[in-house]
């Protein structure tokens, strides 16, 4: 078991991490980042990115994760591709445990560790991934052209992902569990106007089959009243849309979470109720979730643990 000192360990690798790795290192502070399981995090799985500035003409998202990867690298961040898997928060430096029982004792630490699609749970969803369940269209959705295909959800990730499907696919069916959608009235317009997308209210899925790979979903309409229906719809593939969940399992009991997991902050900063813990990106922000917001996040987390550690006089 290795052990080492750090004034700043990064928790996360998306926009929020990297971007605090590169604040951090241009203040000559060492930082080391564990990228985790998903080293770029979830804009590693899109395709195009439009909408963040600077990139006039757009960006494959994997590409821009490693500008701005190869920016904190440039500047000294030290990267390494491991996870944190055990924190203690009770006492300073900070013990942080990795995957292979090697210790770092922080300083400080920014966590952004981001957040990850939700499934439904069922067994199928196991048994046929990366065979026809996915929870990113875009990253996915080619495989599909001209076929047929479901989404799960009725809030505006699902409507933007049925939307895209309708583009290649031959028919969307969108699967929302209750009589109506909760995505915004322009996202409910949009779908109103695709002929090739099927909404099915009031319907929960309850499996799927296939040889190979899914062929068709098994489907409960009003569950548990008197107008129950099972019906089976034919799809090649079955997209989840139904929302996200923090990567805050290792703080639980150690930092302050919401009812949902997410990060509290204070708001004005990045700083958590742990003095020297700061977190950015989505894994504190249930609300806007995007890639511009999260690398501002990084930054804001990493002026908070350079101000932080100069009040403690460790600069
Ligand atoms: P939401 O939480 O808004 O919606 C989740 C949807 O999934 C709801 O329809 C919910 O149903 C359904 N759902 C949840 N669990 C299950 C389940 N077990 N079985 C079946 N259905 C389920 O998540 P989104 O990811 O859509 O959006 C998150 C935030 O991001 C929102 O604020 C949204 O406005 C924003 N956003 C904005 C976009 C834009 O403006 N372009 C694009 C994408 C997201 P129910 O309604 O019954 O709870």
């Amino acid at each position: 078991m290795a052990e080492e000192k750090t004034r700043v360990l990064i928790i996360g690798s998306g926009p929020a991490g990297y971007t605090a790795g590169i604040y951090t290192s241009r203040a000559t502070l060492n930082p080391v980042i564990y990228e985790g399981n998903q080293p770029g995090g979830q804009l590693t799985q899109t395709t195009e990115v439009e909408n963040f500035p600077g990139y006039p003409e757009g960006v494959q998202g994997p590409e821009m994760m490693d500008h701005i990867r190869t920016q904190a690298l440039r500047f000294g961040a030290e990267i390494r591709s491991k996870v944190i898997t055990k924190v203690d928060f009770s006492s300073r430096p900070f013990r942080c445990e990795d995957e292979s029982g090697d210790v770092v004792w922080a300083e400080s630490v920014i966590i952004a560790t981001g957040a990850s699609a939700k499934y439904l749970g069922l067994a199928d969803e196991e048994k046929y991934r990366g065979l026809g369940v996915s929870a990113c269209a875009t990253c996915d959705g080619f495989f599909y052209r001209k076929k047929d295909v479901a989404v799960v959800g009725g809030g505006d990730t699902a409507c933007e992902e049925a939307i895209y499907l309708s583009t290649l696919c031959r028919k969307v069916y969108l699967i929302v569990r209750k009589d109506y959608l909760r995505a915004s009235d322009v996202m409910r317009k949009r779908i109103a106007e695709r002929e090739n997308i099927e909404i099915l209210f009031n319907c929960n899925t309850t499996g799927l089959f296939g040889e190979d790979g899914v062929e068709g979903a098994h489907i409960v309409r009003h569950v548990g009243t008197d107008k129950e229906e099972h019906f089976d719809i034919a799809i090649d593939g079955f997209f989840l849309a139904i929302g996200h969940h923090p990567n805050t399992e290792i703080f639980r009991g150690q930092i302050d979470l919401d009812a949902e997991g997410y990060i509290k902050v204070d708001g004005v900063t990045t700083a958590t109720n742990v003095d020297g813990v700061f977190a950015a990106g989505d894994c504190a922000d249930p609300r806007y979730r995007q890639a511009i917001v999260a690398a501002g996040s990084g930054c804001r987390a990493a002026l908070d643990a350079e101000k932080f550690l100069m009040d403690h006089e460790e600069l």
